[in-house]
């Protein structure tokens, strides 16, 4: 994300907040609940080159968030009770669903107790690569190449190119430039091929990622164990799945559900799409997840849920805690419904 969109967004919140008027706008955008996003919850890093920063909170930040919404006399709920509320029409009390993305180990380590604690019920996306040691983690590696070295050079459309990259200036900027052109790539493997070529120049093993930050299936068990957790699948590579044929994306979903069920032994009926963008589940992803029988299927479009959304449970907005906005303001406009209401022109179901 640039700076200025950043700043635009960071903004916006503020404006949000200190006017009041997400208040006033509540009962008109704050619907009948939300899912909330998070991926890593860890203590702060010193390093200046974050560029993956938004993607983690701090154990402080969810412990706020958490007291919050408590305090707010919200409903925290699993997936399945969101799952009934939707279908049945139970909109009498508002609710919040907790979804961590990915299965990192950081999830068991800091997130889990803080929502143990609380008796807080909550589901964690499991891409199934990661447990079995063979996913790519391919943002972290082109985080890692342009972190470790001053200067790199790859080859773009056939032309070889170089790149500074000395100063935490020049690695932000290089890195938005990288992180924009692979996501534009038509395709999921140009874009690991890209990664892969730069990982192997510059000596970054990919795989290692998986072993240091994924929790082992030994791991995953021991949360599935307990009943305040629900497992939920988010395909086999972590694939941004409109970028992949039909046959392909239809089998990362169902694949993922089946290797999650061999392993754990229980089988899971919701979904979180890869990225979970525009650019990687749409209309055609939407309904393979409905025909393969996912009771649900989250994005990461931003919103709120409102009743609409139980005719397309397989569509779900969802409000992502951002570790660039660990402010619990910031939480309470998101949760107010008030700032996506405005970012999405007040458009309440966006599943096209
Ligand atoms: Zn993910």
């Amino acid at each position: 994300m640039t700076g200025l969109r950043k700043t635009i967004i960071r903004t916006g919140l503020e404006t949000l907040y200190f006017s009041g008027a997400h208040l006033m706008l509540r009962p008109f955008v704050s619907g009948i609940g939300a899912i909330l996003t998070l991926h890593h919850v860890r203590p702060p890093r010193r390093e200046r080159f974050q560029p993956n920063r938004l993607l983690e909170v701090t154990p402080s930040f969810l412990e706020d968030v958490v007291g919050y919404l408590r305090q707010a006399r919200l409903d925290l709920v699993s997936l399945d009770e969101m799952h009934r509320r939707l279908v049945e029409g139970d909109f009498q009390r508002r609710f919040v669903c907790i979804t961590i993305d990915d299965g990192y180990r950081d999830a068991l380590q800091w997130a889990y107790p803080i929502l143990k604690r609380h008796q807080v019920p909550f589901a964690i996306y499991i891409a199934t690569s990661f447990p079995d040691r063979l996913g790519e983690l391919w943002w972290l590696a082109l985080e890692a190449v342009v972190a470790r070295n001053k200067r790199i050079s790859l080859l773009i459309d056939g032309e070889e190119q170089g790149f500074e990259c000395r100063t935490v200036a020049e690695k932000r900027h290089l890195f938005d430039q990288l992180y924009g052109w692979v996501r534009s790539f038509r395709t999921e493997e140009e874009l690991r091929q890209v990664v892969r070529d730069l990982s192997a120049r510059y000596r970054v093993d990919i795989a290692a990622f998986c072993e240091e930050l994924c929790m082992t299936w030994d791991e995953v068990a021991g949360l599935a164990d307990d009943p305040l957790v629900t497992i939920g699948a988010h395909t086999v590579n972590h694939a941004m799945l409109a970028k992949l044929p039909e046959r392909s994306a239809r089998s990362e979903m169902d694949l993922s559900r089946a290797v999650i069920q061999a392993s754990l032994g229980v089988r899971p009926d919701h979904l979180a799409y890869p990225v979970g963008d525009k650019t990687s589940a749409g209309p055609r992803e939407f309904r393979l997840a409905e025909e393969l029988g996912f009771k649900t299927a989250v994005t990461t479009r931003p919103g709120v849920l409102f009743p609409a959304h139980g005719g397309h449970l397989t569509a779900l907005p969802r409000l992502s805690l951002n570790g660039e906005h660990q402010q619990l303001r910031h939480a309470r406009v998101l949760i107010s419904g008030a700032a996506t209401a405005m970012w999405n022109g007040f458009r309440r179901v966006d599943a096209a």
